[in-house]
């Protein structure tokens, strides 16, 4: 496996307009492969640091790298390049374009990566039928369940092969037993070899993942592995 991790945040503090102080000299290296909860209450700072490993802001201080690519050094035009082409997005409430089918609203996720037309559809396809809902792709969203239109996000994410998925509570809308199965489908496309990053509040949720990363008051609290050795070395993915 390759040293290089897909997102490095290193002593990243963030100072938002009228000093609250959100994060502390914050360090975090998510390497190829992993699935990782990023959980603490309301307030913490789980928002900031996504918002900050996403691009989406730069940290007062501190540095980003995506891919090896100190993201600071970048226009705010290459940067959105860059999160388009690198990053998938999951959010709490799907964010889906009413007006669009299902397999419309995956190509979105395409929009970025200069591929052909005809080829977009294609490929939002199968994104489609990696999440079980191929027989869906000409359903508009308010056709879809909670747990449906969440599959169709997650598809969206998926489709430009990210090197990183970022899921902002992404059960956070959904009934308990919808929720768990959202969360298998995302430890399925973890197996498969997608790296996903869950932020939550849930810590039964972070529970349930492999690494947990623990933010409190804007500092990390904890950074914990579980043993998966016995069942990687008994799934047989490699
Ligand atoms: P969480 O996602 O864990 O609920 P946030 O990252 O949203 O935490 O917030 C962390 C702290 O930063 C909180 O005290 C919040 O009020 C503050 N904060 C968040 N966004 C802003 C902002 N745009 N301007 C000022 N303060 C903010």
């Amino acid at each position: 496996m390759s040293a290089r991790p897909v997102l490095a945040v290193r002593g990243a503090s963030m100072v938002y307009p009228g000093g609250v102080t959100a994060l502390h000299d914050v360090s975090l290296a998510v390497q190829q492969g992993e699935l990782l909860g990023i959980v603490g209450p309301s307030g913490s700072g789980k928002s900031t640091l996504l918002n900050i490993m996403g691009t989406l802001d730069r940290p007062t201080s501190g540095t980003v790298e995506i891919d090896g690519q100190d993201v600071a050094e970048l226009s705010d035009r290459r940067l959105s390049a860059l999160r388009g082409r690198r990053l998938g997005f999951v959010f709490q409430q799907f964010h889906l374009t009413d007006g669009l089918t299902a397999a419309e609203n995956v190509a979105t996720g395409l929009l970025y990566a200069g591929v052909p037309r005809g080829k977009r559809r294609a490929l939002a396809l199968q994104a489609l039928d990696r999440v079980g809902l191929a027989r869906r792709a000409r359903h508009l969203p308010q056709q879809l369940s909670g747990g449906e239109r969440q599959r169709v996000a997650i598809a969206r994410a998926l489709v430009n092969r990210p090197v990183l998925v970022l899921a902002d509570e992404p059960t956070g809308a959904l009934d308990t037993a919808t929720g768990v199965a959202v969360l298998d489908l995302l430890t399925e496309l973890n197996r498969e070899g997608t790296t996903i990053a869950v932020i939550t509040h849930d810590r039964d949720i972070a529970a349930q993942l492999p690494r947990r990363v623990e933010i409190r008051d804007g500092r990390l609290r904890s950074d914990t592995l579980t043993d998966t050795d016995a069942s990687a070395a008994t799934e047989g993915w490699s």
